[in-house]
């Protein structure tokens, strides 16, 4: 048996690597993880709300 791979991203041993379409690796299991993009895409929007209810409240306040 020989050594673990090592991934160039982390520098963590690993059995799997990510790869890229271009076939760079961009990370292993250790670095790279699995989101729920609805859940992130929700958050964003929200966050995105929250910033601009918050500039139009703002300039309420200043009489703008
Ligand atoms: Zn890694």
């Amino acid at each position: 048996m020989g050594s673990m791979p090592i991934c160039p991203v982390c520098g963590a041993e690993t059995n799997d690597f990510f790869m890229d379409e271009n076939n760079s690796i961009v990370g292993c299991t250790d670095c790279i993880r699995l989101i729920d993009a609805w859940e992130y895409t929700r958050e964003e929007e929200f966050s995105a709300r929250i910033d601009y209810e918050y500039e139009q409240y703002k300039d309420r306040l200043l009489g703008f």
